[in-house]
């Protein structure tokens, strides 16, 4: 089974002087249970293909399809449908750092956190229950009640993916998971990373800037240089050097 189809894809968009082409003829299929690192340089276009990937950003040329929907030309229901099967894990964590880490956690399922002020009560006892389940998953458990902003970067995305478990999608994409981390944290997300898509079966799509993260966990390495794809091989097939 195919998850995510790009046929063509190119995204330009409007620069000062001239034309940027985020994406130029980017072609290639993932299929299901892969682990796909995207790498590539600052501004190689790997935000924009994520973003494409979840209906934030529509191409200019060719046609993404992911689950065989084409988030562009989706209608809204379609598109939260979609989102669903899709979970997003950012490199700045995307968390409301004054509120507590289950809290948190549940607005995975709800795509955002209840009001300013209704704290943790809001959320109907069944959900807090799967928060948890998901926080353990994470090695966090013990940290569910803490205010997110006290945890270390490495465990705010700990807590990142707990969230995007929540709503128990097919595919995850992670959008520079370990760039704000320490080695040794990076280390211990990317492995949470690939396991969990190893045990609940998810296409994982995550982009990476350093050669042997990417090496060392994915099945697959994608390169982009300028919005062109450079490399596409099994990390068993390539070497540090290429
Ligand atoms: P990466 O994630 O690899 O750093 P991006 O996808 O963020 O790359 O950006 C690719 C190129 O597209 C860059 O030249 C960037 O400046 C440009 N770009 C990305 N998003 C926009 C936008 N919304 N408006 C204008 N240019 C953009
Ligand atoms: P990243 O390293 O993840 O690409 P950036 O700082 O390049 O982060 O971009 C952050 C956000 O701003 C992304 O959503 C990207 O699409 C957008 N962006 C990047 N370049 C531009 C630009 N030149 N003009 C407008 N938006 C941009």
């Amino acid at each position: 089974e195919t998850v995510v189809r790009l046929t063509g894809v190119g995204k330009a968009f409007a620069g000062d002087t001239r034309e940027v082409r985020a994406l130029d003829g980017v072609s290639f299929d993932v299929p299901a249970g892969q682990f796909v690192a995207l790498l590539g340089p600052s501004g190689s276009g790997k935000s924009t293909l994520l973003q494409l990937l979840n209906g934030l950003q529509k191409p200019t040329s060719g046609v993404a399809t992911v689950l065989g929907v084409d988030p562009s030309s989706s209608g809204k229901a379609e598109l939260r449908a979609l989102r669903r099967q899709v979970g997003f894990i950012f490199q700045d964590f995307g968390l409301v750092g004054m509120r507590s880490v289950l809290e948190n956690v549940c607005s995975g399922a709800l795509g955002r956190l209840r009001g300013p002020r209704s704290g943790l009560l809001m959320y109907p006892r069944g959900l807090r229950e799967q928060a948890l389940a998901q926080l353990d998953r994470v090695g966090l458990a013990d940290q569910a009640f803490q205010r997110t902003d006290t945890l270390s970067g490495g465990q705010q995305q700990r807590v990142g993916i707990a969230r995007a478990l929540m709503q128990r999608p097919r595919i995850l994409l992670a959008d520079e998971p370990v760039s704000s981390l320490d080695p040794l944290s990076s280390q211990q997300v990317m492995e949470l990373i690939a396991d969990i898509g190893r045990t609940e079966s998810l296409t994982t799509v995550c982009t990476l800037h350093q050669v042997d993260t990417a090496l060392t966990w994915a099945d697959r390495v994608i390169g982009l240089n300028t919005g062109r794809v450079v490399l596409d091989s099994p990390t068993a097939d390539v070497r540090d050097t290429d």
